[in-house]
């Protein structure tokens, strides 16, 4: 199976040898944004064609995580000392055949979602200064909060850059306040803008063509007073997870 990232700077061919791990632990859920979802391959059956972009974050002496330094997609993990690569399911192109089979780490998730994947409640706790940061901290915001709703996007660029789909909120970005920045930008086919840290790879926020601008849902930390509301651009969703929450689900944008 081939795979790359999303502007290219990486990829890779692979034999996944497992269905797909849903991960919500603090360190998945800032490099995606969301929260990632991945398979693995054994070294011998992973070679990677394109590795210019490559970059690695070592996030504990434990495992290592890789993603591409020109889109910020966050592609790979690997444990130290271990002959085996996770790789993003929103990595590969095309059909994978792979299906979600566990989720770990339920316990870290956002509480503006639930990892079982049912809906929660419109009106979270009212939670009047949001914290964030990215997983290197080299990036660290206060914002007047709740999140409010959340939009799940999973069109090919998020889901490349994800390594999932991503969720998001609008924000002014003159509401944010910046204790710590250090932000690249990439610019995809559409014109948006996507940010995220050079140096973890965690996504920060998406500034589309329009003006519009919207935040990671997972730079915030709990407490969030968010809630998951809708679905967007599912036509162009991964095969290998389907949508159990019962929000409402456009093919496209929210507006068609
Ligand atoms: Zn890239
Ligand atoms: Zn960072
Ligand atoms: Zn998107």
């Amino acid at each position: 199976m081939h795979g790359s990232c999303l502007c290219g700077l990486v990829a890779f061919e692979a034999v996944p040898d497992r269905h797909v791990i849903a991960c919500h632990c603090s360190q998945c859920r800032k490099q995606s944004g969301h929260f990632w979802a991945a398979t693995f391959a054994w070294h011998k059956d992973f070679r990677l064609i394109r590795a210019e972009g490559l970059r690695w974050y070592d996030a504990s002496d434990k495992a290592r995580r890789g993603f591409c330094g020109g889109c910020g997609a966050f592609l790979f993990w690997q444990p130290v000392g271990e002959d085996r690569i996770s790789i993003a399911g929103g990595a590969f192109d095309g059909e994978t055949g792979l299906h979600v089979g566990e989720s770990w780490h339920n316990e870290d998730a956002g509480d503006y979602y639930s990892p079982a994947g049912s809906a929660l409640p419109n009106a979270g706790p009212l939670v009047p200064l949001l914290q964030g940061s990215c997983l290197c901290r080299a990036n660290r915001f206060t914002m007047p909060g709740p999140m409010g709703a959340v939009t799940a996007c999973h069109c090919h660029a998020c889901r490349k850059t994800s390594g999932h789909y991503a969720a998001s909120f609008p924000v002014t970005p003159e509401a944010i306040t910046w204790h710590a920045r250090q932000v690249d930008g990439y610019k995809d086919s559409m014109g948006n803008r996507r940010g995220f840290c050079p140096t973890c790879g965690s996504k920060l926020y998406v500034q589309d063509a329009a003006g519009g601008f919207q935040l990671a849902a997972a730079a915030v930390d709990n407490p969030t007073g968010g809630h998951l509301a809708r679905h967007v651009y599912v036509a162009e969703k991964g095969d290998y997870h389907d949508l159990t929450d019962g929000l409402p689900q456009y093919p496209a944008g929210a507006g068609g």
